[in-house]
């Protein structure tokens, strides 16, 4: 493990991680539905707005100027952070929902037609299905399912089979949120630029435990949201290629996405604002570039190395607790622990371990499909972020117990 990788003092930066919960210390470890917000994201948002709230890219004066450089300086630190070959490659949007809709609406106008194909894995969340279902209902085409083992590994044979001539888009979930496997989309992305299909990677949650760089992954688009690593709700990233963002036609029409409007024809600006139109949620952006700054301040590679760590600890105390059934059980997982305890309704042991100060999701994760995939209702879903401590995991071992004395 990175020695320099220190978690009391990261907790320090996250002060809502100090409060009790029911007189019980505040465990917080719902971190895939989103993450808590480090002191430098929260005072840039205040400050932006106590001292230089204003306008971008459309005022001469003195507060619009500073508001609009910081808003490209954060877009050059989400560059910076995926490896991005230009800035103009990086569009601010409302989030992996806004990003994926806006690619779903404008490739799929373009280059989906009737009879045509997408592929998609069994594993996906909701907003990587139903906007390309949206689309395949518009235009009478076909959605491909990748399916997936009992472990939680993606089936590539089935993959290639499913490789078609039709075969216009491939958008595959980069991390599971409800199962934590990580996809080999290194190789869906190969195998389909082997058939000149593009691929869309939802890195929702990926980007905040692995190290993603979107020109070693040579994915066509990939997209994330600010408020799953750290940053503030209602922005998120869509990055794409340049010669895709060029190609296609802006999925949204306002201001600041023209270059000239007549009541006859519009012509759109150049990149990245012809994906921009009207006022964006520009403090938030520069925010994101904050808390990315952040993530970049304790290393990729230290949280990769702690998680993994905490990750191991937590597997293995909670099969030790036995009676548990954990779903995603892949090679390659972060940290995100799905399951069941005997027979007990998710639900009813969430409530308990609410009562103990011990925040987790239950339910489907907006993941329905991969409930069916195991005949199940839901699961547990402890997903853990940098700040977790072994310390917490006990006690999410010790509600475990209790949810079993209590229900089982
Ligand atoms: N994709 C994945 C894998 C997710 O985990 C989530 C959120 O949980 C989303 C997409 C949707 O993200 P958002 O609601 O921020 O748009």
């Amino acid at each position: 493990m990175n020695v320099k990788f220190d978690v009391s003092r990261i907790r320090k930066d996250f002060p809502v991680l100090t409060q009790k919960v029911y007189g019980k210390p505040l465990v917080y470890l719902d971190n895939g539905a989103t993450t808590q917000k480090p002191l430098s994201v929260i005072n840039c948002i205040n400050n932006f707005y106590l001292s230089r709230n204003s306008s971008i890219h459309r005022g001469l004066h003195y507060l619009s100027e500073q508001a609009t450089e910081a808003y490209e300086n954060a877009r050059e630190i989400v560059k910076e952070f995926i490896n991005a070959r230009y800035s103009h490659e990086v569009i601010f949007t409302s989030g992996t929902t806004g990003s994926i809709n806006g690619i779903a609406l404008s490739f799929g106008e373009k280059y989906i037609h009737e009879g045509d194909e997408i592929v998609i894995t069994a594993m996906e969340h909701h907003s990587n299905i139903v906007p390309w279902q949206m689309l395949c209902e518009r235009k009478n085409a076909n959605l491909k399912i990748i399916p997936f083992s009992d472990d939680g590994e993606l089936l590539l044979d089935e993959f290639d089979k499913l490789l078609t001539p039709q075969t216009k888009i491939v958008a595959v979930i980069h991390v599971s949120n409800s199962l934590g496997t990580v996809n080999p989309v290194e190789d869906i992305i190969r195998k389909s630029h082997q058939r000149n299909v593009p691929v869309l990677i939802d890195g929702a949650q990926s980007v905040q435990h692995l190290d993603v760089d979107v020109q070693k992954l040579d994915c066509d688009f990939f997209v994330f949201s600010g408020h799953k690593i750290y940053g503030p709700t209602g922005i998120g990233i869509l990055y794409g290629k340049e010669k895709w963002l060029e190609d296609l036609q802006p999925f949204h029409g306002g201001g600041e996405m023209v270059a000239e409007v007549t009541f006859e024809k519009t012509t759109y600006n150049e990149l990245p604002f012809k994906f921009e139109a009207g006022t964006t949620n520009y403090i938030a952006a520069i925010a994101l570039g904050e808390a990315l700054k952040y993530v970049s301040s304790i290393g990729k590679e230290g949280i990769a190395a702690y998680e993994s760590e905490l990750l191991e600890y937590a597997t293995k105390k909670i099969k030790d607790l036995g009676d548990i059934k954990i779903y995603g059980t892949a090679k390659n997982k972060i940290s995100i622990l799905s399951f069941i305890i005997g027979n007990i309704n998710p639900y009813d042991a969430g409530m308990i371990f609410d009562k103990m100060g011990v925040a987790v999701r239950t339910g489907t994760h907006c993941a329905q499909p991969v409930m069916h995939r195991y005949n199940i209702d839901g699961t547990i879903r402890a997903s853990l972020a940098m700040y977790n401590t072994k310390q917490e995991i006990d006690i999410l071992c010790e509600a475990i117990e209790k949810a079993k004395s209590m229900l089982a």
